[in-house]
């Protein structure tokens, strides 16, 4: 190649890394895999490695990775967040190994294996013992402040357990476990929204979130795997560090392995090649890391990455198997999900028969066939998915799916929402629809009825003990013993959880009434707000749209809902049946100087953190809302405001500096007159 065309590609594939690197760290969307993108980066890297007057300082090869969110508070991290240098081989393990004992000459070495979580790095600074703040790694220099946010998350100790030096910062993977992950898509697919490509993303975009409640509901967690900066706290090896961080009640992964040679790093990979899909949360490969902190310090590091680590990644797991059928699932919405059932094949350590398709559009965008070999994954090693099929591989018997005219389970006439991917069956007495709504108001964000699991359901279905929601309230301890696979003691414990269910919250009841794209967020605006589910049934549309967060779309789907006569007889149903219908006193919105009112933060406030304005905000009556639109009443202006500052101005929203900001609460706290 010629230093001209060799430039050329490099500027192309440098482009191209750019933009994937905005999609992956700014937008937490990827379209590609992540393989395919170490790919790219592999690429460029040989070619700067053989034209070295190519590389440049700004060159994805040489920094670490995503750029700040520019409306959340910027965080200079005390020691730079780095990246880590990437093993896809057994070579690249041997170079690794060979170039740690070069700068280490006749000295004993000794490797700490850990898990490769795939989550978001963060850092965490405590002060005298005390978490005083939280940030993304952002472009290793300047990270995101996501403080309020990781307070939200039970296993972030707030206070440390033992003497901790005067500052303190730790670094660890926030992370998404397979379960949430998988049960937030389901429910953004029901909800129409859009889905997280995997449970690193998910999880990036859960924390990186300007409103604390949103990440609380996202059920994060998190490891911790070294210190960043300690004052006077001296460590002879980074296991002796990860041992006082456990004692500190910080939690740090079990699994740990002291490896002395390349052969036992390899016996360890091996180990979890296949153990890692036990795992409740993903890892995607194993961090070796020199274990003396001294070897550490002389081996140093480049500008992305320490020369005493590297992260062996397994290669993705994908599987070739044949689509034998395409049917339809009708879910609680009525929404038609085409599904592809497979020819039973072994993926990451399952036997997988069946992925999800999501609509017509998408099948005919992969281009696959009944009959056609098709490539899956496991997007966050749990949902299987099709990557793409292998048309080239026809024989000429494969069919091409079309989407049913009626419904498959109640045979009423099926409509393509304008607009829509997706196609519904509007029959809200379709058996199918039925059980699945049963089953979304038992769910665990609902209300949360354990022991009420898809075959207990069918059963009643199939018995006609229960026609709606409501009748499970009747249910009696003959119905249930009458049940296959129920004895006394479940009978007895089921209705306890019916009777227990009877008392939760009114957002629990609003989530699970299934009202379409109300979730369990919008179901908590709609409670503070309406109070009741009378109030809420007899909203106006003005009314509904008056609530921050809540547009058109939501406020038409609580409209239409209440609506139809069904919806309204299952409603009285249920009140009648001593189901709560009410908000608790203190859940309440509508009272206070500031009822009504909206807020936006912006920029950093001298006197108080975003979380504790919005705590005062919200004792007022008012509300914190994360983006700013005509319907905000007010945008609080701190030090440094991000773009919300420009775009309250654009909308000629009232501005409040934090002196304007403190008057207003002083007047509401003194009271009228
Ligand atoms: P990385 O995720 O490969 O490795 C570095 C990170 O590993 C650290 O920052 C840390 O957060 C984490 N880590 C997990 N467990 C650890 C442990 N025990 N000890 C130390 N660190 C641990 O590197 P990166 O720079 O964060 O991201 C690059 C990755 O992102 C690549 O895998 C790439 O494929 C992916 N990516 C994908 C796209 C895409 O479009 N698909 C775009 C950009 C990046």
């Amino acid at each position: 190649m010629m230093l001209d065309e060799a430039r050329a590609r490099a500027e192309e594939l440098r482009r191209q890394i750019e933009y994937h690197d905005y999609r992956y760290y700014v937008l937490d969307d990827p379209e590609i895999e992540d393989a395919e993108y170490d790919e790219l980066v592999r690429a460029l890297t040989k070619l700067e490695s053989t034209y070295p007057e190519l590389v440049t300082p700004d060159s994805p090869t040489q920094r670490v990775g995503g750029r700040p969110r520019e409306d959340l508070p910027a965080v200079r991290h005390r020691a730079p967040m780095l990246s880590l240098a990437n093993a896809f081989t057994e070579s690249d393990l041997r170079d690794f190994d060979r170039r740690v004992r070069a700068a280490l000459p006749g000295e004993p070495v000794e490797y700490l294996v850990e898990l490769k979580f795939d989550g978001v790095a963060v850092s965490l600074t405590y002060q005298d013992g005390r978490f005083v703040r939280g940030a993304t790694r952002g472009d290793g220099e300047t990270g995101e402040d996501v403080t309020p946010n990781l307070r939200t998350l039970r296993s972030m100790p707030l206070r440390l357990r033992c003497p901790a030096p005067a500052t303190l910062e730790v670094r660890g993977e926030v992370y998404m476990a397979k379960q949430a992950f998988a049960s937030l898509n389901e429910r953004r697919e029901e909800a129409g929204q859009p889905l997280f490509a995997n449970p690193r993303n998910a999880a990036a975009g859960s924390l990186r979130q300007l409103d604390p409640r949103v990440t609380a509901e996202r059920h994060l967690d998190m490891w911790v795997y070294g210190v960043g900066y300690a004052d006077r706290l001296s460590f002879g090896r980074h296991s002796e560090a990860l041992a006082w961080l456990r004692e500190a009640g910080l939690k740090v992964n079990p699994h740990l392995r002291t490896c002395t040679s390349l052969k036992e790093i390899l016996e360890y990979l091996e180990e979890w090649r296949d153990r890692r899909f036990e795992l409740p949360y993903v890892i995607d490969g194993l961090v070796i890391k020199v274990d003396r902190l001294d070897q550490q310090e002389r081996l140093g590091a480049t500008l992305k990455s320490p020369r005493w680590a590297v992260a062996f990644k397994y290669p993705a797991e994908q599987a070739e198997t044949t689509v034998e059928d395409i049917i339809i699932r009708v879910g609680r919405t009525g929404v038609l999900t085409p599904t592809a059932i497979f020819k039973p094949v072994r993926l990451a350590g399952t036997t997988v028969i069946r992925a999800s398709l999501h609509n017509e559009d998408l099948i005919r965008e992969k281009n696959i066939r009944i009959g056609d070999r098709v490539v899956i994954h496991k997007a966050g090693d749990i949902i299987p998915e099709v990557l793409r099929s292998r048309p080239e591989l026809r024989c000429g018997r494969e069919r091409e799916f079309t989407m049913p005219e009626n419904c498959p389970e109640c045979g009423s006439r099926v409509v393509r929402a304008a607009g829509e991917a997706g196609v519904y069956c509007h029959n809200v007495a379709c058996p199918a629809r039925l059980r699945e709504n049963l089953l979304h108001f038992v769910s665990r964000g609902a209300m949360d009825i354990r022991g009420l699991g898809p075959a207990v359901i069918q059963q009643l279905l199939d018995r006609g003990l229960v026609a709606d929601p409501a009748d499970l309230y009747t249910l009696t301890r003959d119905d249930l013993l009458g049940l296959e696979r129920i004895g006394p003691k479940s009978a007895e414990n089921l209705l306890a959880a019916i009777q227990a269910s009877r008392q939760n919250s009114l957002a629990r009841l609003i989530t699970a009434l299934g009202i379409r794209h109300v979730g369990e967020r919008a179901a908590q605006l709609l409670a503070e707000r309406f109070g009741s589910l009378d109030r809420l049934m007899a909203a106006s549309r003005e009314e509904l749209e008056a609530v921050p967060e809540i547009g058109p779309k939501i406020a038409d789907s609580v409209l239409n809902f209440f609506s139809r006569d069904q919806n309204r007889r299952v409603v009285k149903k249920l009140a009648a049946a001593g189901v709560n219908t009410v908000a608790r006193a203190s859940a309440v919105r509508t009272a206070g100087p500031l009822a009504g009112k909206s807020f936006v933060l912006t920029g950093t406030l001298e006197e108080f953190t975003r979380q504790e304005a919005g705590k005062i905000i919200k004792n007022l009556g008012g509300h914190v809302v994360s983006s700013v639109s005509r319907k905000t009443d007010y945008v609080v202006v701190g030090r440094d405001p991000g773009q919300k500052y420009d775009k309250a101005i654009n909308l000629g929203v009232k501005i409040l500096r934090e002196s304007e900001f403190k008057k207003l609460l002083a007047e509401c706290q003194a009271g009228p007159g």
